[in-house]
């Protein structure tokens, strides 16, 4: 089909606003003779008048051409081969070769992971087919190129589809997203329930760029995700992570979080949370995570860092001090129990999102030291303050402050103690770390001879 194609003069997208190291790899791809793109959220946000948060560009060059035309480049990814192009320590920009999308009939196609580093399909002509699509229509694998049409077919969202050619500055459109960006809306390309199920992820995706962006859902595409929010639980859990981060990092957490409810994809995020808040929202406890994200936003809005685990022990901090109130009714500590309640909801969530050791224990930690910093005025957190999680701790004071009116003393305390962090007590993992072994000096004794 014959893509739509706006002239430089006829759109909005200048390139000013593109950042020179993109521009830079756009136009070494030029020289060289391929076609250069950029594609997905940079043209999107470009049009909207939004500031990207990076450019991803897509080629016809294969990875090792990439290598051949960048020195500064190194090839990442097993699923989808990339291109990193370095500028600097931090400056990285993603080169992606164009991709096909899997057709329906390829379960039986060879498996990329078998294949040596030699016979990698990263110098194989477009069109070579290496994917693998399961008996439930989940992709599980792909790794294959296509044509620059494919590749727009392959990706979620129309609005996430837009090509900029750097070869006459025109904006490319085979999926119709141009108008769907002057009609607000997310619509999934191709037929909404296969995309759904294919990668049930992309559901957590619509609903970020919707929140995100304030724009509506395609009807077919709002009825597919309330049928397949379900299989949800099929998505690989780490991918799951990272899109659970950026859904509620995105500065309208609030907003994604009344999406998620209406769809039942907040109960699948979060299984525990969900059948304990029930189906009905309006609840003080639905309040309160409403709230919660709202302080997320406005902390974002204003470039005030969030961790994941201070948005974490914000977002299950009711049910936690609920359930642990009820163990210290019954004697416990409730440090204690808080820590103990808000491991044992993560040892469940683990199996639906993948949160990373480290962050569930400071999680933990953020919640069980509450009731050091709230003790006899704030009078007893000073020792806290030598603790790695002690910001994140007051943080979540400063909130329950706001929700509830009180402890404004022991918040008042806690602000004024330097914070002075000593080395956490747990390694990469969030492990207990272990006391390195000493190294024995000069050589080893040699026994009787
Ligand atoms: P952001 O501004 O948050 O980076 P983005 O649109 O750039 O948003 P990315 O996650 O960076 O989103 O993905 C880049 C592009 O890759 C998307 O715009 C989309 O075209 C495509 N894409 C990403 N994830 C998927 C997916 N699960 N299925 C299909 N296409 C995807
Ligand atoms: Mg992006």
């Amino acid at each position: 089909m014959d893509p739509v194609i706006v002239q430089r003069a006829d759109h909005t997208l200048s390139r000013q606003n593109i950042s020179p190291e993109a521009l830079k790899v756009l136009y070494g791809l030029k020289e060289a003779d391929y076609v250069a793109y950029i594609a997905g959220g940079g043209v999107r946000d470009l049009l909207l008048g939004r500031t990207p948060k990076d450019f991803d560009v897509v080629t016809d060059a294969t990875p090792n051409d990439l290598r051949r035309v960048f020195r500064n480049c190194r090839l990442i990814g097993r699923r989808f081969r990339l291109a990193h192009v370095f500028f600097g320590r931090d400056k990285i920009i993603e080169v992606a070769t164009f991709r096909a999308n899997v057709p329906p009939d390829s379960a039986d196609s060879p498996d990329p992971a078998d294949q040596t580093e030699q016979s990698d399909p990263s110098d194989q002509a477009p069109q070579n087919h290496h994917h693998v699509r399961r008996d439930d229509g989940m992709i599980v694998r792909d790794n294959l190129f296509g044509t620059p049409e494919e590749d727009a077919l392959r990706r979620d969202f129309t609005i996430n589809a837009l090509f900029y050619n750097i070869r006459d500055y025109s904006v490319i459109d085979y999926v119709g997203g141009l108008q769907d960006l002057q009609k607000r809306v997310i619509r999934f390309i191709g037929d909404p329930g296969v995309r759904c199920v294919e990668d049930p992820v992309r559901m957590i995706r619509a609903v970020r760029f919707a929140a995100m962006l304030g724009f509506d859902f395609e009807p077919a595409t709002a009825a597919a995700i309330r049928e397949h929010h379900g299989s949800l639980a099929l998505a690989n859990r780490s991918r799951l992570y990272e899109e659970v981060q950026k859904l509620f990092f995105c500065k309208a957490a609030e907003r994604a979080y009344e999406l998620l409810r209406e769809f039942g994809l907040y109960e699948m995020l979060f299984p525990e949370l969900g059948s304990w808040l029930g189906p009905n929202t309006g609840t003080p406890e639905c309040l309160r995570i409403s709230q919660a994200l709202k302080q997320v936003d406005q902390w974002r809005q204003t470039g005030r860092e969030v961790s994941p685990a201070l948005l974490f022990a914000l977002m299950f901090g009711g049910m936690h001090e609920a359930r642990a109130g009820e163990l210290s009714e019954q004697g416990q500590h409730k440090g204690l129990a808080l820590h103990s309640v808000t491991m044992e909801h993560f040892g469940g969530l683990t199996e639906r999102v993948q949160v990373p050791k480290t962050v569930r224990y400071r999680t933990a930690e953020i919640l069980a030291s509450q009731p050091r910093l709230t003790a006899d005025g704030g009078r007893r957190a000073r020792p806290l303050a030598t603790r790695d999680f002690f910001p994140e701790a007051v943080a979540y004071l400063e909130f329950m402050v706001c929700l509830t009116g009180e402890h404004r003393e022991a918040l008042a305390q806690a602000q004024a103690i330097d914070w002075a962090p000593r080395q956490s007590r747990y390694g990469e993992e969030g492990e207990p770390r272990r006391r390195p072994r000493r190294r024995r000096r000069g050589p080893p004794v040699s026994g009787p001879s």
